[in-house]
């Protein structure tokens, strides 16, 4: 596997006029299967892990509420998990944490292993924004890290993550973000939102991405803009849900055709997390109703049970939990267990297939040269050290 900064990955997205799709991973099957289907597709991979995957993967008693020593196993495990595919996988891999809030945790994650991390500081003021994501940069790119910050703020709920309104990012100020704080990859807000209810019409607001694409060019800065809430929401995955059980109402996401104007316009990295949660309860209510006769198991009788309970629910991790530890660890214990496992699997392909091929990420694992984390260490000092005599 080549492990490298998430930059590397992604500095040939805007010359070769595509997008590379990130997407949030939270238990083993989905990593496997993300990666492998990267890999069949000869795409590069960025496999993302936010704060409640990060409690749920080091078994924190409330996922939503974890310790920074339980954060701190989970990240651990997420490394771990990578490691098993090593051998198999020969694409370019980057692990990313997604929406992190603290320093200390930004910094925990590099010391880790994470290849790049999310300073988010939106929800700050502008000069407090720029602050952490400074302090960030500092430290992250002292061990060749990349760093992702966030200029403006979606609407929208997804786990930690909630916000009723959005504040559009005014593209005049993303030059002045980026050189005061060093940052590799820029979050901005231009109409996308995060969670499964996005509505049914969006249209995103494509001048924004123009315009701070084009400021950023003008400074000679290669930043690549980020648009994270970008699900899609395949409506024919919404109406099997509903044929097996399940009540999502007006629930919506970005038209395809939104994103690919907006990758033409500058966006190089497009997050995804609700498609995969969706196709993956999609399988597993479509399993459970074919065959009624797996709830003898006792755990998988609790998943009906709460399936039942919550039709709405999209959360897998939430209606999965009497297989916590498969899920974190990935054994097949039993048949039940397995058959979930496989249905988790080919929700995944089924998702990551699809939009790499949309976004343009088809085959582009050639045009990507190997860099280490100590390689780009040695960019980031020779910059600095460009910038110290440029301005004695
Ligand atoms: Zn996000």
């Amino acid at each position: 596997m080549n492990l490298m900064p998430m930059y590397s990955i992604l500095k040939k997205t805007y010359d070769n006029s595509y997008a590379q799709p990130a997407f949030n991973i939270t238990c083993y099957n989905q990593l496997k299967s993300a990666l492998s289907m990267h890999e069949s597709l000869r795409s590069p991979a960025i496999i993302q892990v936010g704060m409640i995957a990060m409690g749920f993967l080091g078994d924190a008693k409330d996922m939503y509420h974890s310790t920074f020593k339980e954060k701190k196993s989970g990240a651990e495990n997420a490394i771990r998990m990578l490691r098993d595919f090593e051998n198999e996988i020969s694409i370019p891999v980057a692990i990313h944490a997604d929406h992190v809030k603290e320093i200390d945790i930004c910094k925990m994650l590099v010391d880790v292993g994470f290849t790049s991390v999310m300073i988010d500081g939106s929800h700050l003021p502008y000069d407090d924004n720029v602050e952490i994501t400074r302090e960030v940069v500092r430290y992250a790119h002292s061990e060749g890290v990349t760093v992702e910050a966030e200029l403006g703020v979606l609407a929208g709920n997804e786990d930690d993550i909630f916000s009723e309104k959005s504040t559009y990012t005014n593209p005049m100020v993303v030059p002045d973000f980026v050189q005061k704080t060093g940052v590799d990859c820029l979050a901005i807000s231009f109409g996308t939102k995060h969670g499964a209810n996005k509505g049914l019409s969006i249209k995103l607001r494509d001048q924004i991405v123009t315009a701070s694409k084009e400021n950023l060019l003008h400074c000679g800065l290669d930043t690549i803009l980020v648009s994270h809430g970008s699900s899609t929401v395949p409506q024919y995955i919404v109406k099997e849900i509903n044929l097996n059980g399940g009540v999502l109402e007006g629930v919506g996401g970005i038209p395809i055709d939104e994103l690919k104007k907006v990758i033409n316009s500058g966006i190089g990295k497009i997050n995804i997390d609700t498609d995969m949660r969706l196709s993956i309860t999609r399988n597993v209510r479509e399993l459970l109703l074919k065959h009624d006769n797996l709830s003898s198991e006792k755990t998988i009788k609790e998943i009906c049970n709460s399936l039942e309970i919550n039709p709405g629910e999209i959360d897998f991790r939430l209606y999965l939990k009497s297989l916590r530890t498969a899920l974190i660890y990935g054994s097949k214990s039993d048949r039940g267990a397995s058959l979930i496992m496989n249905s988790i699997e080919k929700g995944v392909q089924e998702i990551v297939s699809q939009l790499v091929v949309h976004f343009g990420s088809l085959g582009k694992s050639t045009l990507i040269k190997f860099e280490s984390l100590e390689m780009m260490r040695e960019v980031y000092r020779t910059r600095i050290k460009r910038q110290v005599i440029k301005a004695g």
